[in-house]
């Protein structure tokens, strides 16, 4: 007799749990029966795309009977300008996150494991998982922590690392927290891991950080041969619906990954809007901007609530509700509001807010006013 498929699938696909992702607006309508809702529940733009991204789609759009330049040459040249490497060192994904699993199948085993923090982005325990390694995963810092409460603990991570570990994986700043290492630290720690270890520092929301703060990778690519980046044009270029992000590496690091990678693995209408993006930095400059306001505008109604939120350096704002966050999330769906519960990062009392337009966190702030016991 047949066996479930399930049965057949890899041990590692069968402990798996799917990724949830937020859903889409029109379908949540659909269900709940509202409209004019609003989502603040995956860290996009709320700015959209720069108007040169959409111009040049356009221009392209009547092109796709091609396949795309799978060696992405003139966006990883483009790239290799803005951050002062060679175009060698850069490879495209399909999103940031095609990197990440890049860097799995590339280097683990069921045999071998990889190290992450707590409360750290969803996508690598998945991307671990998948392969059949071991995930290693280390305690965040408490959530008394004077600081940094839940963000990423050096020494923990330190601790977890053993023979077997070939990846650490460090979000900065980290989702859903939002919580950074500085670069002091950071450097620290990378000092203390052995060079056959890939570092994945993932800066999905570097552009979002204060200057002071940023990491410099340049200096770091020179120092640290195992130090693989990932950015994405996912958040402040507000290309999500794209998918398309990178890596900067080591020329050997970009080779092995390249060995496993999709020949075409992004496509035609994602390249052109990314290399136009880069071009326009007024469009970076004003959603940083509008960002950093929102920012503050939701801290000061957090403590006017007498709620408690973790310090961020990204586009979103993680906040202790003090009830079920699954529940207050529901209630807010009511309301047209979509934001993230986060009880499968081990948060169950926080909510996940998206930062939006000042019209958005003023509508988000009302409903959760009415909302709240
Ligand atoms: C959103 C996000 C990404 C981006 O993923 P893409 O595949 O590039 O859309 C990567 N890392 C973290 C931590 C994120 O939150």
């Amino acid at each position: 007799m047949k066996q479930s498929f399930l049965e057949l699938a890899t041990s590692g696909v069968q402990q798996l749990t799917p990724y949830i992702p937020g859903k889409p607006v029109e379908e949540l309508e659909r269900e709940l029966g509202i409209a004019h809702s609003i989502k603040l529940a995956s860290n996009e733009n709320p700015l959209g795309p720069s108007p040169q991204a959409l111009d040049a789609i356009k221009k392209v759009a009547a092109s796709v009977n091609y396949y795309p330049d799978g060696g992405g040459f003139v966006l990883r040249n483009k790239l290799a300008r803005q951050h002062q490497v060679d175009a060698a060192n850069i490879t495209l994904g399909n999103g940031s996150n095609d990197i990440l699993e890049l860097v799995t199948r590339a280097f683990l085993t069921p045999q071998l494991s990889a190290v992450f923090s707590q409360h750290s982005f969803a996508v690598y325990p998945i991307v671990v998982q998948a392969v059949g390694a071991k995930a290693n995963v280390a305690k965040a810092f408490p959530e008394d922590h004077e600081t940094m409460p839940l963000g990423h603990d050096p020494d923990a991570l330190l601790a977890q690392i053993d023979d077997t570990t070939r990846i650490i994986f460090i979000a900065n700043p980290n989702n859903p927290t939002g919580t950074w290492m500085p670069p002091d630290v950071l450097e620290e720690l990378f000092n203390n891991i052995s060079q056959n270890i890939i570092i994945v520092l993932d800066l999905a929301y570097t552009e979002y950080m204060d200057e002071n703060i940023k990491p410099p990778i340049n200096k770091w690519l020179k120092q640290f041969p195992n130090l693989l980046i990932t950015q994405t044009f996912s958040k402040v270029y507000a290309l999500a619906g794209l998918r398309i992000g990178y890596s900067i590496s080591n020329v050997e690091i970009a080779d092995v990954l390249n060995r496993v990678r999709q020949p075409f693995n992004t496509n035609m209408l994602a390249q052109s809007a990314a290399i136009a993006s880069l071009d326009d930095v007024a469009h970076v400059t004003n959603s940083v901007a509008m960002n950093n306001t929102g920012k503050l505008f939701l801290q000061k109604e957090f403590a006017e609530m007498n709620l408690n939120y973790l310090p961020t350096m990204g586009n979103f704002i993680s906040v202790n509700v003090k009830q079920d966050g699954l529940a207050l999330y529901h209630k807010l769906l009511q309301l047209g509001v979509i934001v993230r519960p986060v009880a499968n990062y081990d948060m169950p009392e926080y909510l996940r807010i998206t930062i939006g337009t000042q019209q958005q966190n003023e509508r988000f702030v009302e409903a959760l006013k009415q909302s709240i016991d």
